[in-house]
C-alpha cells in the first residue's frame, strides 16, 4: 500500500503548477508583487530567494496562507534533507512529474542558518518535448522569479519529492507504469478490483469495503446494499 506522505492529500501536483503558473502570469502583467490563494512573492523581483518561493507556492496550494508547512527549512539543501526523512516520496528522473519538488546542491552560497551549502530548488513546470521547464527563483540571468528550462548542470538533482497526489483523494491517479492506481479514502485499491467500462471506472463494492474495514450487506426484503462497520446494522439485515 502507498502511505508516501503529502503536504495535503486533497489538493494535487496539477494545484500547485497552477500556482507558480498564476504568480509568473501576474508578474508579468504588472500586477505586483504576485498574490495567490492568499500568499503574496513579495521577492519576486530579488534573486536568491528559491527556498522561500518553492515554500510559498507549496503553502499557497496547500493551506491557502503562509507558514504552515512543517517540510520547509532553512534552505534548499536542509529542506531536501528533511523532505527524505519527513516520507516524501523521492522520484528519479523516470518517475517524475509536473509539479514535484526539485532540489540541488551545491549553488555556491552558504545558510547562515545551517551553514551549508545553501543549494538550489524549483518546482517542475512543464514539458516541452523532452525538456523540463523549471518554475523558481535564480539569480541566473538576474531573473527572480521565472519559469526556464532545465540547466545542463542540473540533470543531477540531490532528490525529487511529490508534495502532492497526481490526483485529489477518492480520484483516479495517473497510470504509473501500465497500472491503473485508485485511491480510495487514502488506500490503494488492487487495480484488478477496479473495471472500466465505455470509459467509466466501477469499483467493486466488497474490495472498497475490504480496504475501509467495512462489511457489505444486502437486505433481502427491500435488495438494498448497505456498506459501513458490522456494528451499523440491526442483527436481521443478513451479509
Ligand atoms: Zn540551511
Amino acid at each position: 500500500m502507498n502511505m508516501a506522505k503529502y503536504v495535503n492529500a486533497n489538493k494535487t501536483s496539477a494545484d500547485l503548477v497552477a500556482v507558480c503558473t498564476e504568480a509568473i502570469r501576474q508578474r508579468a502583467a504588472g500586477q505586483v508583487p504576485p498574490r495567490v490563494n492568499g500568499v503574496t512573492f513579495e521577492h519576486y523581483a530579488a534573486l536568491g530567494w528559491c527556498q522561500q518561493h518553492v515554500r510559498e507556492a507549496v503553502e499557497a496550494t496547500a493551506f491557502g496562507r503562509e507558514g504552515d508547512w512543517e517540510g520547509a527549512k532553512c534552505c534548499a539543501t536542509r529542506t531536501a534533507q528533511f523532505l527524505r526523512t519527513l516520507g516524501y516520496a523521492p522520484q528519479t528522473w523516470a518517475t517524475a512529474k509536473l509539479g514535484d519538488l526539485i532540489y540541488w546542491s551545491p549553488c555556491g552560497s552558504r545558510c547562515g542558518t545551517c551553514k551549508q551549502d545553501a543549494g538550489h530548488t524549483g518546482i517542475l513546470h512543464h514539458l516541452d518535448g523532452a525538456t523540463w521547464y523549471v518554475w523558481q527563483n535564480t539569480s541566473s540571468g538576474g531573473k527572480g522569479m521565472c519559469i526556464i528550462p532545465l540547466q545542463s548542470w542540473q540533470r543531477n538533482p540531490v532528490g525529487i519529492f511529490r508534495a502532492f497526489p497526481l490526483a485529489a483523494a477518492g480520484e483516479q491517479e495517473a497510470p504509473t507504469d501500465g497500472e491503473r492506481r485508485i485511491n480510495w479514502h487514502g488506500q490503494y485499491l488492487d487495480p484488478a478490483d477496479v473495471v472500466l467500462v465505455d470509459g467509466a471506472h466501477f469499483l467493486k463494492l466488497r474490495a472498497v469495503a475490504d480496504a475501509q474495514g467495512d462489511v457489505v450487506k444486502i437486505d433481502a426484503a427491500t435488495g438494498k446494499v448497505f456498506v459501513g462497520p458490522a456494528s451499523w446494522w440491526p442483527k436481521d439485515v443478513t451479509p
